[in-house]
């Protein structure tokens, strides 16, 4: 058994939290046990929770057009969210259900060793860098690590609101740019790049 089936075996019978006794499916999330790109989402809706898979509904298909602009398909990437399980009524979820799923996140993380993450909206944009904006730091990247952490508006805000679509669009695009000159980087030995040539 791989890892990550291991811990979805273990995720799909948390009882961490209230939200066990509401959900349908746990919702653990996909995606190749190599991804480069992790992208992280806010929590299952009732599209997901359904069939125990994230992002399948008209927030999903409008990720798939995103990453189709950079040439790739949902099979190719890793997708998850900051919590595992649907809250009722589609409510935001709340600190304690984000403290208690934090460890499932955490173990996915740690298994796939993404090059980069990408925060999707504002939940998983404060799980890495609490307090600020997302109309601040979206299409902005850091580099912690190793990795890149790349926030994101959530795909489902362009939905709701038009003018959001082209922005998210420009911040997706940069992402093929964003991982090759890391790689780039990575290669320079440690001593240069304290030179900050690069
Ligand atoms: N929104 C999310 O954040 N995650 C999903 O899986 C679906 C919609």
């Amino acid at each position: 058994m791989s890892a990550l089936t291991g811990l979805y075996k273990e995720i799909t019978r948390c009882q961490s939290c209230k939200l066990a006794e509401t959900r349908n499916k746990v919702v653990p999330g996909e995606g190749p046990e190599d991804a480069s790109l992790f992208f992280i989402g806010e929590a299952p809706g009732w599209n997901e929770d359904q069939q125990g898979r994230p992002f399948i509904g008209q927030a999903g298909a409008f990720l798939e057009h995103l990453l189709s602009l950079i040439n790739l398909t949902r099979d190719r990437v890793y997708i998850a969210n900051v919590i595992k399980c649907r809250p009722p009524e589609n409510r935001d979820p709340m600190l304690p259900e984000i403290q208690s799923c934090q460890k499932w996140l955490d173990l996915q993380i740690e298994i796939v060793k993404p090059k980069m993450i990408i925060t999707l909206g504002r939940y998983s944009l404060a799980r890495y860098f609490p307090g600020e904006s997302i109309g601040k730091t979206h299409g902005k990247a850091r580099v912690q690590d190793g990795v890149i952490y790349y926030p994101m508006y959530h795909p489902a805000a362009a939905l709701h609101q038009n003018k959001l679509r082209k922005t998210i669009e420009m911040d997706m695009l940069e992402i093929p740019g964003l991982l090759s000159q890391t790689e780039k980087t990575a290669e320079v030995p440690a001593e240069v790049r304290q030179l900050n040539l690069f």
